[in-house]
């Protein structure tokens, strides 16, 4: 068995929060009286219970966003009244750090530092958006057809927008969403992950203390085939926004078929990491393992594929599999832990799974391999190798601290290898040698590619997918096309 096992015994208290449906500015019970357990996947515990939204909690929230964007006063809030409020938002997830970081890491299972991690960089996006708020700008326009004109563009609001997100980044994910919609003068339904809701309802309540009006943000926590189907279904919602898997995303897709709603997606991957033997091989094998273990792996760009060139190979996966060994298990909430519980009985399931599915398919577990200890959802940081290039367990999301290794020869075969998959979200490059860095780049089919470090992201920089990784982009300006419309006005002068 590898690494240390930190004691789970002693469980901080979960803080008190709102555990209903925000709708129309108060928190309420869901009209058939449903709740769900919530669960501290470290023990598998039931903390607390939140209200499930039905369709009529839908249909009345619909209501509530759409009189607040048509008749409320958040239409006569100015781009930078609107910007305040991101601003205000953004300090206050900073002033409530340790609160919500707790929160964070009892629901979903995270280490603490890596929920403060999230959570800074939420508060970065909303600063982001605050400042973007104001520059929403149209453009001046000459046509040439006979005749004199004045013609310009302007960016308009969808109107009320739908958001679905996942339970990787529950805080975080909230952010990207909330942000980039609210500063084009949106409203929104967000819908927490039925595993992690808590953090949003704190979220909405911070909202409300920066000074949002009722109605233009309403939260629904509830399950994705009946709260998430009948938001992405409902024909008063202009735009649905979703983060998650694949194949949900092509649920969504059907779902909004009803109205023509727009859609933008930010689904699954299976991210090559790429490691050449001209890397710094101290520093990519640091950034293999973080590319995978960080968060449990429960990543959408974790870097789950790991092709090295075969005269470094057993160097740097022997490293990673070492890094793996040495990661302190135990609760979020553990000072000291570094890999925390799964999110979920399903995914821990899922999971040791497909490190089944893989063994049997002549996969050799280097380390790991196993779930760890009988209580809560935690499985071993594994590394596997000899893996054919067809296996389930190189072509499939995990969505765990599981790693795939291969290796290569030529740079060719392996940019065939790597592109060969019906994702594109990330991928990562290690060599010293710019002009292989550049080649890479530019051949590799995917969305984000990291050159000698891994992840990094940044509120300004886009981020998003290639092929079936999804539809939009995220973050930075791109993020603002997909809650505004362009309205052309044309006059004859
Ligand atoms: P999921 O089904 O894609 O869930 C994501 C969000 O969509 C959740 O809020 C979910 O609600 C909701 N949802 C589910 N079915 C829906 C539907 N028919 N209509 C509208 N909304 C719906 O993901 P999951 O089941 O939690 O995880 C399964 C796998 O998806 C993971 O193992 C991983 O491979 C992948 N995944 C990827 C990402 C990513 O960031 N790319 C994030 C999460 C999961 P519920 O919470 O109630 O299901
Ligand atoms: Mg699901």
């Amino acid at each position: 068995m590898s690494s240390t096992t930190l004691d789970t015994t002693e469980t901080p208290r979960l803080p008190d929060g709102p555990r209903g449906l925000l709708i129309d500015g108060t928190f309420v019970d869901a009209a058939d009286g449903a709740t769900m357990p919530v669960h501290d996947p470290a023990t598998g515990e039931v903390m607390t219970h939140v209200a499930v939204a039905g369709p009529e909690d839908v249909d009345r929230a619909v209501r509530a966003a759409r009189r607040a964007f048509a008749e409320g006063p958040w239409r006569s809030f100015s781009p930078s009244a609107r910007g305040k409020i991101l601003w205000r938002v953004a300090d206050l997830i900073e002033q409530h750090a340790d609160e919500l970081a707790l929160i964070e890491s009892l629901d979903n299972g995270k280490p603490l530092a890596e929920a403060r991690g999230d959570h800074g960089f939420a508060a970065e996006v909303f600063r982001y958006y605050a400042g973007a708020a104001t520059k929403i700008d149209g453009r001046t326009v000459t046509p040439s057809a006979p005749g004199a004109w004045h013609a310009y563009t302007r960016r308009e609001p969808l109107g009320v927008v739908g958001q679905i997100i996942p339970w990787n980044f529950p805080l975080m994910m909230a952010s990207w969403k909330l942000a980039p919609a609210l500063a084009a003068g949106n409203t929104v339904l967000l819908k927490p992950a039925e595993q992690t809701p808590l953090s949003a309802l704190r979220l909405a309540e911070l909202f409300a203390e920066a000074g949002l009006p009722d109605g233009v943000l309403n939260v629904l926590n509830g399950l994705g085939r009946v709260t998430g189907a009948a938001i992405a279904a409902h024909d008063g919602v202009d735009k649905v926004a979703f983060t998650g898997s694949t194949e949900t995303g092509r649920a969504i897709i059907d779902a909004a078929k009803g109205n023509l709603k727009k859609v933008s997606l930010e689904l699954g991957g299976k991210s090559p990491n790429v490691v050449f033997s001209d890397a710094d091989l101290e520093a990519a094998t640091a950034g293999a393992a973080g590319a995978i273990f960080a968060h449990m792996g429960e990543v959408c760009i974790a870097g789950s594929r790991l092709y090295v060139q075969s005269d470094v190979f057993d160097d740097v996966v022997s490293g990673v599999a070492e890094k793996a060994r040495s990661l302190r298990i135990g609760a979020g909430t553990h000072p000291d832990t570094q890999l925390g519980p799964l999110v979920s009985d399903d995914q821990l399931r899922r999971v040791t799974g497909y490190i089944d599915d893989g063994v049997q398919g002549g996969g050799r577990v280097l380390t790991g391999g196993v779930r760890h200890g009988d209580r809560g959802y935690f499985v071993e940081p594994t590394v596997m190798v000899d893996v054919e290039a067809d296996a389930r367990v190189v072509r499939e999301e995990i969505f765990g601290p599981v790693l795939v290794a291969r290796s290569f020869d030529d740079p060719a075969d392996l940019a065939r290898e790597a592109n060969d998959s019906p994702y594109g979200l990330a991928a990562g490059v290690w060599t010293k040698d710019l002009s292989k860095a550049h080649r890479a780049a530019a051949e590799l089919q995917a969305g984000m590619v990291f050159v000698n470090t891994y992840g990094a992201i940044d509120a300004a920089l886009p981020f998003g997918g290639y092929k079936q990784s999804g539809w939009g982009r995220e973050l930075g300006p791109d993020a603002l096309d997909l809650y505004t419309q362009t309205k052309t006005v044309v006059i004859a002068l």
